[in-house]
């Protein structure tokens, strides 16, 4: 199911498969339905869960993964119809997050999204066999065994109050690393060091341009989401004043909620930058989508009101006329790339210019 245009959808899909690639699995063929609301029950038409289990049928597929959030019995449905597992985009993003987060902070975040994801998810034996047997489900008397859906029923409760346990001790430890950040931030802030954030959609080279803007070694990986947690560099302007430069979390369109929360306090480190460098892939069908994605989720951060320097990456492996047409919208745009090192020192110079300058204090000296 989808909304927006063919073009919208399209891209969405293909990013959809990049993620999955991301996620290690082999992607074996790609459907579209075009619908005014996702069916309430199996989430795409009936004739094209037909189409879906034929699919998985013909492919060997083991998995079907959905461009959207079931709801759990959206999920539950499909599974039933195309009998292999169905994974949505919130559990796929969710997925590749839980294989990258390096840091305590990231892995204590996807964790705890990740099993706010899973609470309303979670099914047990008891729930299983009333279903379907037709009978009420939880607390039901008709249908399920006698003897069979109790301990199914024990089961899922004492699971359910373990995850509830642990999502709030997952909260506390995340408060207390975050209070930690916050006083670091506070005294960078003390030192007037002037702090620049990097922002883009996956994928645009924030990390390659990290590295070539401060030569530190900087894991580059051609994979979505290789850049989850935020590494700050320190770099030095060409009259010698420092500041630090920071990686930020990779942005996709339709970030889960859950992943927006998690990672909310990361972002809001980009809230507090001095200017954002805000990256844009200059290979991507669609820059122009890519500029929006990430400026909507920059305010949700409240970071949308600070200066931003808009920098087209990847010009040795663009084409002409999309460079000439970007260079057009975007006038103002730094053109680099970041892999073979053209630009870098323009837009080196160009950070320098925009940086805040510490306050001069002028004082008249009288003969
Ligand atoms: P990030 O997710 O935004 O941090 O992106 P990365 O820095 O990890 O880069 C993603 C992919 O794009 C990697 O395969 C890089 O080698 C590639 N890449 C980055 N910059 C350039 C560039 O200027 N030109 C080309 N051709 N590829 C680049």
């Amino acid at each position: 199911w989808t909304e927006g245009t063919q073009r919208d959808a399209d891209n969405s899909l293909t990013e959809l498969a990049a993620l999955a690639e991301t996620a290690g699995s082999q992607v074996l063929e790609g459907l579209i339905q075009r619908r005014s609301r996702p069916d309430p029950a199996t989430y795409v038409g009936r004739g094209k869960v037909d189409d879906l289990s034929a699919a998985v049928l013909s492919t060997g597929a083991d998995t079907v993964i959905c461009d959207g959030e079931l709801s759990p019995s959206q999920l539950r449905n499909l599974e039933q119809r195309t009998k292999v597992k169905v994974v949505d985009r919130t559990a796929l993003i969710l997925d590749i997050f839980a294989q990258h987060a390096k840091s305590k902070e990231g892995k204590a975040q996807v964790e705890l999204a990740q099993l706010e994801y899973l609470l309303p998810r979670l099914r047990g034996w008891g729930e299983t066999l009333s279903r379907q047997t037709g009978g009420s489900g939880r607390g039901g008397g008709a249908g399920g065994g006698v003897g069979l859906r109790g301990p199914g029923e024990t089961k899922l409760e004492t699971d359910r109050r373990r995850i509830r346990h642990r999502i709030a001790r997952l909260r506390r430890e995340i408060k207390a690393m975050r209070t930690v950040r916050q006083t670091k931030r506070a005294r960078r802030s003390r030192n007037a060091v002037p702090a620049v954030a990097i922002a883009g959609y996956t994928n645009a080279g924030k990390s390659s341009l990290l590295n070539r803007l401060t030569g530190a070694g900087v894991l580059v990986e051609n994979a979505l989401f290789a850049t989850l947690d935020p590494t700050t560099r320190r770099a030095t302007t060409s009259d010698g004043r420092v500041y630090t430069l920071s990686d930020t979390v990779g942005f996709v369109r339709h970030l889960p909620h859950q992943i927006v929360e998690a990672f909310r306090s990361t972002l809001e480190e980009v809230a507090e930058a001095d200017l954002v460098v805000h990256v844009v892939d200059g290979t991507h069908p669609d820059p122009e989508e890519q500029v929006r994605a990430v400026r909507e989720v920059l305010s949700e951060v409240g970071a949308d009101r600070l200066p931003e320097l808009l920098v087209v990456n990847k010009t040795d492996a663009a084409d002409e006329e999309t460079l000439l047409r970007l260079k057009r919208l975007w006038p103002d745009a730094v053109f680099v790339s970041a892999h073979n090192g053209r630009g870098i020192d323009g837009l080196r110079e160009v950070i320098e210019q925009r940086l805040p300058r510490p306050a001069v204090e002028v004082r008249a000296v009288l003969p």
